[in-house]
């Protein structure tokens, strides 16, 4: 039986709909699933009503910008009820990533013509494309020949993650415990692909004293210590050991090298430890 806890629709970067999630799920054999848009709670009642038919167990989740030392981290929320003080933190995750669009464009304006405030505000684009706004615009607007190609403009125009005012790791494990959940590191390796196995550890460890429940040890990406030393780590602090392939459809695909199709991990069920998440 095969699980994934990491997947994205079109209500944030993917191209999917939470049907057609499940659906690719029935066909892949994948038994229990959570949806984890980037600070978006709006797939939930469309994956409870379209998992319950085919007997697949849904799980509410949400993939949330993090702040941690100087970086931006993504932290998984998985079974959480409804709570405001959560809601607001996502909120303003998802307010945050917008005002860095909205930045870019006005840092911009004047070097290219063929692209300004007002036209970006007033700008739409197909949500069933994935992505995000700024992307679209770039790419629609000839700035950048691939979707993905928008992304160094970001850089180049000094809008960094570390400048902007995500909620704090800390702040939100408190928040997400308190509305009855589970806080999980998302894929490690985006952060710590160079650090040794001790660092690593060190990372962990200061990541569970902020209040963290579980890591994402099996993911596409991870090399085989990073893998271990995360299910060690989660084992010995009675922490969550989760899976997810980070499925987002059509989009990013030519950014991808390796297979992200949902259910692409193979994992068995003694190899993690998500019991508390199916109470
Ligand atoms: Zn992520
Ligand atoms: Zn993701």
């Amino acid at each position: 039986m095969k699980v994934d806890l990491h997947m994205h629709t079109y209500f944030s970067d993917g191209t999917m709909s939470p049907q057609e999630i499940v659906d690719k799920a029935v066909n892949r054999e994948v038994k229990i699933l959570a949806i984890t848009d980037h600070n978006k709670l709006d797939s939930w009642e469309d994956l409870q009503k379209a998992a319950q038919e085919v007997g697949i167990v849904p799980i509410r989740g949400v993939e949330i910008n993090a702040a941690y030392k100087n970086k931006v981290v993504h932290l998984l929320a998985y079974g959480f009820e409804n709570l405001q003080k959560l809601f607001d933190l996502i909120d303003l995750a998802d307010s945050e990533m917008q005002r860095m669009s909205d930045d870019l464009i006005a840092n911009m304006e004047g070097a290219d013509p063929r692209i300004s405030v007002s036209d970006f505000k007033a700008y739409n684009y197909d949500r069933r494309k994935g992505g995000w706004k700024g992307l679209h615009y770039l790419f629609d607007r000839g700035l950048s020949d691939k979707l993905f190609g928008g992304f160094k403009y970001y850089r180049e125009y000094g809008c960094d993650f570390a400048e902007y005012n995500f909620p704090t790791v800390a702040q939100l494990c408190a928040a997400i415990k308190a509305a009855g959940g589970y806080s999980v590191l998302a894929h490690p390796m985006s952060y710590f692909k160079d650090l040794s196995k001790e660092e690593l550890e060190e990372e962990l460890q200061q990541l569970y004293d902020m209040g963290l429940q579980g890591v994402e040890c099996y993911y596409p990406t991870h090399s085989e210590m990073m893998t271990k030393t995360c299910a060690a780590f989660c084992k010995q602090h009675e922490m969550l050991i989760t899976t997810g392939s980070d499925e987002h459809g059509e989009f990013g695909k030519e950014a991808k090298t390796l297979d992200q199709t949902i259910g692409c991990m193979n994992v068995t069920r003694d190899m993690i430890h998500i019991e508390p998440l199916l109470k």
